[in-house]
């Protein structure tokens, strides 16, 4: 592999807090060590179509602070294809691109194994999405924002909540993964957690409503993956409560994009900030098919097969401890 002199920076997948650190980040390693460098719009989508633009360090002033993505991001269907892939990487070749920052989810990463596998395209990957569910780092760019962000809507509606004597079900996004709601729903204090990792049962949950009711408990707060393994959905749950403890007046709060979305957190900005420096020192340095992350809060790399193939643990101690709080 030969020296790498112009890097491709994108964001793809879900956007997620701490993406435009990210990039900047990327964007001012390349400046230091004179490197060329370009984002690309809509992740591979973009690709594909040429939507490039030359990035320098003035260039993403006044970003680390924004949620989102100033570059967009999207899914690309054309990325699935080998025409599509075909076309992306003559455009990287024609405007001299030789090494790739991805920023995205294990999708984003699948992506970017099979293109350097057909053609030998160095690429590393930053973890960039709300849910934690990356195998090799602790934490994924936006998680930390999220958390906050959740735990602060949980504790409006605990306002609500106290002042009616209301049992409140509240939905967070997590299809395949609890992470958000474990850890806000301990955060925030929440008397039940509903996790896609572990089938508690719900007749555990009506026991344990039931005997905080009987304890003095006047209100209530349920946190639910949207993936929670219950088979109901949070509707359905919410029904299922008001028919078995009709003492309870229930309520439900879907959270939804609004978790994704806001300022990254200081967490989420030093994290981006570590992980753009340390990719772009990766391509440098010839490397290719790593992912960067956080392991025992130190910079790690993990070859991004294994990222994609591997999965997170959810942390049982933090069940236990729920649930003794819950008493
Ligand atoms: P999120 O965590 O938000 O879902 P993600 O990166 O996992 O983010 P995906 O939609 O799964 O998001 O993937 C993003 C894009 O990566 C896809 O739209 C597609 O363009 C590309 N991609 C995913 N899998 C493959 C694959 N097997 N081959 C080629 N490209 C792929």
């Amino acid at each position: 592999m030969g020296e790498i002199k112009k890097i491709a920076v994108m964001t793809s997948g879900g956007d997620s807090p701490g993406m435009n650190a990210a990039i900047r980040s990327v964007v001012r390693t390349c400046a230091y060590y004179r490197v060329d460098c370009v984002g690309i719009y809509r992740g591979y989508q973009g690709m594909i179509e040429d939507d490039f633009i030359p990035l320098d360090a003035r260039s993403v002033k006044g970003i680390i602070n924004k949620g989102g993505t100033f570059l967009k991001s999207a899914r690309s269907k054309d990325f699935m294809t080998k025409e599509g892939r075909k076309q992306a990487h003559a455009n990287l070749k024609e405007r001299g691109v030789d090494g790739l920052v991805v920023i995205g989810g294990d999708g984003s990463f699948t992506g970017g194994v099979v293109f350097n596998k057909e053609y030998d395209f160095p690429i590393i990957g930053i973890p960039g999405t709300i849910d934690n569910d990356i195998y090799g780092t602790s934490h994924t760019l936006g998680y930390d924002t999220a958390l906050n962000t959740t735990v602060d809507a949980i504790d409006k509606i605990r306002d609500t909540a106290s002042s009616h004597n209301r049992l409140f079900f509240i939905e967070v996004m997590g299809r395949d993964a609890g992470f958000i709601a474990l850890n806000a729903g301990v955060g925030a204090g929440a008397e039940e957690i509903l996790i896609p990792e572990e089938d508690l049962g719900l007749e555990r949950m009506l026991e344990s409503l039931e005997r905080s009711r009987r304890t003095g408990k006047t209100s209530s707060i349920v946190v639910v993956a949207e993936g929670d393994r219950t088979g109901k959905n949070v509707f359905e749950l919410a029904e299922y409560v008001e028919e078995n403890l009709p003492e309870y007046e229930v309520r439900v709060s879907v959270l939804g994009h609004m978790v994704r979305g806001g300022n990254p957190s200081c967490f989420d900005r030093v994290l981006a900030s570590r992980l753009g420096v340390k990719a772009v020192e990766l391509l440098i340095d010839g490397k290719t098919n790593l992912m960067v992350g956080l392991n025992n809060n130190k910079v790690a790399t993990t070859d991004l097969e294994e990222a994609i193939k591997g999965s997170n643990e959810i942390n049982k101690e933090l069940l236990r401890v729920s649930d003794i709080m819950s008493i």
